[in-house]
């Protein structure tokens, strides 16, 4: 058995443990722990006795940096390798408003959706609270700017480890550490509606994406497994309520691809599908990836689809795309590690 994660856990957490006393030392412990230190050894202002003893009974993680992209806009594309062995990828943009982090939230994916590279060999293993919260501590460190924005959009599906996910978003969220806000973080699921509706509960203030990708269950169900599971109707519901409890409105991804999604025809269906919901529709055009047919949609047909829905009252965005000349598509860089190995 592997010592216990420190950064697993809150401050009232390590009050609690047996090993800090008096109990305002876990304040300092937790705010040495955020800066990024890699061993309670470096918590100079904690008497010595007490660092050796964190030192032994616990672990302070600290991910290996095994590759570092830079693209031209700034971009930043990171590969992580993790105390047993595992990869993950996480990337930072710069925004205006500050830089922004994409973390993953498994070590591969198990949604098996067919246009994406993460879920191409299966899912590894779930990502502890302090190997998502790690991703973000270290990428701001290295970029030298306090992170301001968090996607949960990296590999992963965040509902799948919902548990871990959910400690993250406190840890992250905590005075005295990263302290980003709930309103800064958003969170990307391929649907699954009852830990939608599990999260809509928390009533956090995150912003919740839903890969749509589809205006209807036929073609919904040929790229994406999960939507046999969650019909259509049953996740837009689900979006419904998460709206309703949270106040928050729900953003939908739709990747673009050629001659499958991508006809004037979908966007109307798609539109009629999302009448009367504050929605937002994220129009995205499809990565290519390795080995799949899948093509990205000619950019006119991007713009007239974001016509067709703006015609009928429903908001679109075609996301920007950033870090091209470092970045293939999502999950590529963990994948061609793994073939190396
Ligand atoms: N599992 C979550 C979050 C990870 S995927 C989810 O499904 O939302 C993050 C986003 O990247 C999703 O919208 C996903 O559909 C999209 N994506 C995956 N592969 C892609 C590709 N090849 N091109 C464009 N977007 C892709």
């Amino acid at each position: 058995m592997s010592k216990p994660y420190l950064k697993d856990f809150t401050p009232a957490e390590l009050a609690a443990l047996p090993e800090i006393t008096p109990a305002y030392r876990a304040k300092q412990v937790f705010a040495w722990l955020h800066r990024g230190v890699s061993s309670a050894a470096e918590m100079t202002d904690l008497p010595k006795a007490l660092r050796e003893t964190l030192d032994e009974r616990y672990t302070v993680s600290k991910p290996t940096m095994l590759r570092r992209q830079i693209s031209s806009d700034g971009t930043r594309k990171y590969l992580w390798e993790l105390a047993d062995g595992n990869c993950v990828e996480t990337v930072l943009m710069r925004y205006k408003y500050g830089p922004s982090v994409c973390v993953s939230t498994q070590a591969g994916c198990r949604m098996g959706c067919v246009f994406c590279a993460s879920t191409k060999l299966g899912l590894s293993r779930n990502l502890l609270p302090s190997e998502i919260l790690d991703q973000i501590l270290f990428a701001g460190l290295d970029c030298g700017e306090r992170v301001s924005h968090v996607v949960l959009m990296g590999t992963g599906e965040p509902l799948d480890n919902y548990d871990n996910v959910r400690k993250f978003l406190t840890l992250v969220g905590t005075d005295g550490g990263l302290n980003i806000g709930a309103r800064n973080i958003s969170l990307s699921t391929c649907g699954l509606c009852d830990q939608i509706d599990r999260l809509a509960d928390e009533k956090l203030q995150i912003t919740l994406s839903v890969s749509l990708h589809a205006p209807n269950d036929t073609l919904r169900q040929q790229i994406m497994p999960i939507a046999r599971k969650y019909p259509m109707e049953w996740l837009l519901r689900s979006c419904a309520r998460y709206f309703e409890v949270t106040g928050r409105r729900v953003s939908y991804e739709y990747i673009m691809i050629r001659g499958f999604n991508d006809t004037p025809a979908c966007a109307e269906e798609l539109a009629e599908r999302l009448r009367g919901q504050n929605a937002h529709v994220n129009l995205i055009r499809l990565n290519n990836i390795a080995e799949s047919p899948l093509r990205p949609s000619l950019p006119e047909s991007v713009r007239e689809f974001q016509r067709v829905l703006t015609e009928r009252g429903i908001t679109a965005t075609v996301r920007r795309r950033l870090g091209d000349d470092i970045s293939a598509a999502c999950g590529q860089l963990r994948r061609e590690q793994i073939n190396r190995l």
